[in-house]
Order: structure tokens, then C-alpha cells, then sequence
């Protein structure tokens, strides 16, 4: 898909409303402090092009956490604009609020450069797609950028409403462009073998993304609790592991549609007795009553990899196993190495499965890691977000 291109917008003494997604994890014993800023950081990029062009002012839009239409202090932009001041090396404005009378005063001062607008899910206009609104953030600038990809899948005041106020002065940020390009080459004639990793807890929550990837892939490894349901649907025993009866009829769908026998199930396991308890080797497909599957064992592990290594393009999505738990994260970190040994381009996409590539070191190998769990899966699944396609368009 074409979008605008930043780079060769006239930016020079404009003013800019840009949309982030700086939504990152904060300390639960500490709330001003942030405990993993990649989100901060894949903005950077933006910030500086924005600078560097010569806008006049910017001034930035985030969400952060759910605080409900309603002020919350826990879920306050202040550890962010600490984080980008410092980062940037110059001043962070936080506002009080996203559209106090303050903010337009402070815009018109000189020294003024970079404004953090308090959190705009503050506002009960936000998830409402706002009219109003979106035309008071409107009012701070004369050009729209939105780099938040993490939430372009929703439709809100500052990702969608927004855009009707900038006809033809819109444009996607760097991080967006980067992600509908890779996203967008995964849908768009991928290089062939192309194989998808599926994991994480249920089929339910990623039934479109199976069905679409049933469509493109050549290969589908399946893993992770939502492995239950397929091996129960084939008639195959799975004792206590995680396997809903509503996950066991909708694998039972994936497999009739699969015609071409794409679907590929683990053939062992690695159990426990309980849910994070001592690990137990499971050769066969069948798992015990009495033990739950947690992580997929070492022959599964080979063969999965055997079919990456012939892969010319990868999707992962969702954990193998239990990988949090260390003694379950193998499976998961095996499928993160055998990516990262191959040539293919590969695009992992999901918040848990993207921590596992972090955690496994090798993010630096994959093609491309995206910003958004929700938001990559839904623009898989069709292929466009409403804040891309309003980007594009207007409303
Ligand atoms: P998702 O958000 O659907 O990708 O699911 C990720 C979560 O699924 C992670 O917290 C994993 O620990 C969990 N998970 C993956 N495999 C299993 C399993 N076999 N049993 C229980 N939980 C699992």
C-alpha cells in the first residue's frame, strides 16, 4: 500500500500534532518508572526527522494504560517526557491536559519545541472518536503525523477523528511506514516457502489470523497451549493441559479448511503434574491424565526447526510453551534461534512473543519486530487499520 512519505514533506517552521504510542509497562512498586521504553525509543526516529526538517513546534499525543475517560495520576505521561528530555537531550513540556487553554499559550512562547500532551485517554472524547475533540487537537498544528502503529487499529479521537482536520496534510510516521511495509510484504507476494508459527493460549483469541495464514503459508506450526485443542479435535488425549471445548470445535474447522495439510501439531511435549511444577518428558502425542502439557518437546522442537530452516519468509506469533517459566522457555527460545539462523524475511508480531525474541537475544536477526500486538495480527488478518486507512484518506 502507498502512503505519504515524511521524509519529503515541507516541514520547515511548521507546526506538528503527532501521534505515539508511548503505552509502556511501568513499575507496579514504583509507577514512575518505566520498565522496558522500546516503545519511547522506536519513536525517536520521528522526533529527530521532525526536528531535523525544521518543524517549529511539536507536540505529541500518547495513550497510556486504561485509565477510562477519567484523570488517574498512576497512568501520568510524566515518566515518559522525563525519559524523552533526557533521551533527546532538551526540554519535554509535559501539559496538565491534552486540551487545557495552557497548551495553546505554551505553543505560541518562542522557546517552546516539544510538548507532551498529558494522557489523552484522560479524555472521555478519546475512545469515542470525538469530533470536538479531535478538532481542539487540531488546533495545535498544521500538519498530523501518527507513528502510534500500536494503536492504529482502534478507532479514536487522535488516530482517526483527527485525520478529517488535515486533508492532505497527513502523514504516517517512520515506525508506521516501517510496519505496514513488513506487515504489508508478508501479505503481498511473500517469497515462497513462507511458514507460520502459531502459539500462545488460545485458538479463540487468533482464529482470523490462523484462517488468513491458512491462505498464505505453505507450512503452519502450530505450538503452545492452543496446540491442545487441535491434538484433542484429531481424537488425541491431552490430560489437564489448557483446552477449552469452545478452542476444540474451532480447531476442529481450521483442520477440515486445511485441504492442503498445512497444519502441522506438535508430536511431544514436556509436561507437569501442575501448572508450573517440575517438568516431565512426554514422547508421545498423547499427554496423560494426570499431567498438563506446558512447553513442546525436543522431537517437535527438531522438526520445527527443520521446517524453518527451508523457509524463505517467517511470521511468528505466541509462545511455544510456558516461557516465562524457565523451565518451559525452550521450546520458545528454539524457535527464536532457528529464526534467527535463517535468510528468510522474518517478521515476529504480539507483545509475548515479541518479549521471547528480547529475551532470547536474537531480535537483531529477525527482518522486522513489531510495535503492536493487536494491531499487527488485525492489519494480517485484513490487511488495512481504520488509522492507517484514515491517514490516507481523511474521514
Ligand atoms: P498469547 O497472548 O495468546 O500469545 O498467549 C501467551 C501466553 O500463553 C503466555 O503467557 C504463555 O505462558 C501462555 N502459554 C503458552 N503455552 C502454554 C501452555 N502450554 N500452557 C499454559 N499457558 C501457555
Amino acid at each position: 500500500m502507498q502512503l505519504k512519505s515524511l521524509e519529503s514533506a515541507e516541514l520547515k517552521g511548521k507546526k506538528i500534532v503527532v501521534r505515539f504510542d508511548f503505552n509502556v509497562p511501568l513499575s507496579k512498586t514504583d509507577p514512575k518508572t518505566i520498565t522496558d521504553a522500546s516503545r519511547i525509543d522506536m519513536a525517536i526516529p520521528t522526533i529527530r526527522l521532525l526536528l531535523e526538517k525544521g518543524a517549529s513546534k511539536i507536540t505529541m499525543i500518547s495513550h497510556l494504560g486504561r485509565p477510562d475517560g477519567k484523570v488517574d495520576p498512576q497512568y501520568s505521561l510524566e515518566p515518559v517526557a522525563v525519559y524523552l528530555a533526557k533521551k533527546l537531550g532538551t526540554d519535554v513540556i509535559l501539559s496538565e491536559s491534552a486540551v487545557d487553554n495552557g497548551v495553546k499559550n505554551l505553543l505560541q512562547l518562542p522557546e517552546t519545541k516539544l510538548v507532551l500532551l498529558e494522557n489523552i485517554r484522560f479524555l472521555p472524547g478519546e475512545e469515542k472518536n470525538d469530533t470536538e475533540l479531535a478538532e481542539k487537537l487540531a488546533q495545535y498544528g498544521d500538519i498530523y503525523v501518527n507513528d502510534a502503529f500500536g494503536a492504529a487499529h482502534r478507532k479514536h479521537a487522535s488516530t482517526h477523528a483527527i485525520n478529517a482536520f488535515f486533508k492532505n496534510r497527513a502523514y504516517p510516521g517512520l515506525l508506521m511506514k516501517k510496519e505496514i511495509e513488513c506487515l504489508g510484504a508478508l501479505l503481498e507476494k511473500p517469497a515462497k516457502p513462507f511458514v507460520a508459527v502459531i502459539g500462545g493460549a488460545k485458538v479463540s483469541d487468533k482464529i482470523k489470523t490462523i484462517e488468513k495464514m491458512l491462505v498464505l503459508v505453505d507450512t503452519l506450526l502450530i505450538g503452545g497451549a492452543m496446540a491442545y485443542p487441535f491434538l484433542k479435535a484429531k481424537g488425541i488425549e491431552v490430560g489437564k493441559s489448557l483446552c477449552s471445548e469452545e478452542d476444540v470445535s474451532l480447531a476442529k474447522q481450521l483442520l477440515l479448511a486445511d485441504r492442503g495439510g498445512k497444519i502441522q501439531l506438535p508430536k511431544d511435549h514436556l509436561t507437569s503434574l501442575e501448572f508450573g511444577g517440575a517438568p516431565l518428558p512426554c514422547d508421545g502425542t498423547s499427554i496423560p491424565p494426570e499431567q498438563m502439557g506446558l512447553d513442546i518437546g525436543p522431537v517437535t522442537i527438531k522438526s520445527y526447526g527443520d521446517h524453518l530452516k527451508t523457509a524463505k519468509t517467517i511470521f511468528w506469533n505466541g509462545p511455544m510453551g510456558l516461557f516465562e517459566n524457565e523451565n518451559f522457555s525452550r521450546g520458545t527460545m528454539s524457535v527464536a534461534h532457528a529464526i534467527a539462523e535463517t535468510e528468510a524475511f522474518s517478521v515476529v508480531g504480539g507483545g509475548d512473543s515479541v518479549a521471547a525474541v528480547q529475551q532470547s537475544g536474537e531480535a537483531d536477526k529477525f527482518s522486522h519486530v513489531s510495535s503492536g500486538g493487536g494491531a499487527s495480527l488485525e492489519y494480517i488478518e485484513r490487511g488495512q487499520l481504520p488509522g492507517v486507512e484514515a491517514l490516507k484518506f481523511g474521514v
